[in-house]
């Protein structure tokens, strides 16, 4: 089922959701399912299951060193397929631009529809690593919203190369990223909102934002929003704090502010047991607050660990 019908037929609860990272190339999958085992007794009705970019690697061959291309967490529509049949749960998997040639876009999007996917995620996707700014693939998509428009004109039959009028389309249902403290690379927030307007109106269906520990940020994005007439779901992500680490990783990598009372907790942790504490703390209080303002999901960044958010999740659901 889409997303939009799940958050219709909730009929005002909020839903309760998360997002999975596909293991590395050779781990069990099973660690996996036991990750999400705990989760599940709190009905997500969605799952999404992230894509990593490729990166380069270098393999020493006869004193040389030979540069290959490689995905390290490859899996992701396999891995939706398995959670829907496994957990009877709609999966989502993140369809990236960076990477992809627009045919090989289609391959998978066929792929996902024959599994009987009904949503999924369009998004650019970040620079490869050794990049300083994210470049196109050759015959590729450079923003969100061309790959929205691609989905959306599978959806009515218009494949890249041929129209194919028939009755067996795909009706994916597509989210997009929003970002509270605007995307890292935009000059403002507005201007990152009137991008956000244009993947809309190629026909995104609901936003997920990116993470944020300051709820004024995400009302005050949404109210911006819908003043600019962005009128579907926007969904709240959330990420509970586990480490020392994360007061300064998160910043440098999202561009976002962790709000002074969060940072002063923190730092009065000695160990990351207690840091993860007030991280779950922190979550539980954001969610209660989000909850009362009837936003339609409370979305977790579960970075493939469960524990602190089954504690989050048993506090408010
Ligand atoms: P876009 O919407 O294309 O925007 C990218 C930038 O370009 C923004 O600054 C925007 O303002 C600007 N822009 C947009 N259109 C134009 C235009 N026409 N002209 C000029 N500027 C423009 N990354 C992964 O690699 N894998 C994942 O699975 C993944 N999942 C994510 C899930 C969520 C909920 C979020 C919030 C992010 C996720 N990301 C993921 C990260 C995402 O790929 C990066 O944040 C990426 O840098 C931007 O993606 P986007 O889809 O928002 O890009």
């Amino acid at each position: 089922m889409k997303v939009t019908e799940h958050i219709k037929q909730a009929n005002g609860k909020t839903l309760f959701s998360f997002e999975i990272v596909p293991p590395q190339k050779g781990q069990n999958i099973q660690e996996l399912y036991n990750n999400i085992d705990p989760l599940m007794e709190f009905k997500p009705p969605f799952i999404d299951v992230t894509t990593s970019r490729e990166e380069h690697i270098y393999i020493e061959k006869s004193g040389l060193l030979d540069r290959k291309i490689t995905r390290m967490r490859p899996g992701t529509v396999g891995i939706c397929a398995s959670l829907k049949y496994k957990y009877n749960v709609d999966a989502i998997p993140h369809v990236l631009c960076g990477g992809f040639t627009m045919e090989e876009t289609e391959y998978l999007l066929v792929d996902c529809h024959y599994l009987g996917l009904d949503n999924v995620m369009a998004l650019r996707g970040d620079a490869m690593k050794h990049e300083t700014y994210f470049t196109a693939t050759k015959n590729g998509h450079q923003y969100a919203s061309e790959l929205v428009g691609q989905i959306k004109d599978l959806n009515r039959g218009k494949y890249l190369h041929e129209i194919i009028e028939t009755p067996y389309n795909s009706d994916f249902c597509v989210g997009v990223a929003g970002y509270p403290e605007k995307h890292i690379e935009s000059p403002s927030l507005d201007s990152d909102l009137r991008r956000l307007k244009e993947k809309v109106d190629a026909g995104a269906d609901y936003v997920v934002t990116q993470m944020f520990f300051d709820n004024k940020k995400y009302f005050d994005f949404v109210e911006k929003a819908r003043a600019i007439g962005i009128t579907v779901p926007i969904i709240p992500g959330i990420k509970p704090i586990a480490i020392h680490r994360h007061l300064q990783v998160l910043p440098q990598v999202f561009k976002l502010d962790l709000p002074e009372i969060l940072v002063n907790e923190v730092e009065k942790c000695e160990t990351n047991k207690q840091v993860k504490e007030v991280g779950v703390r922190w979550a539980i209080e954001q969610c209660k607050e989000l909850i009362a303002n009837n936003v339609p999901v409370v979305h977790f960044y579960s970075m493939g660990k469960s524990d602190n958010i089954k504690e989050i999740a048993s506090a408010i659901f």
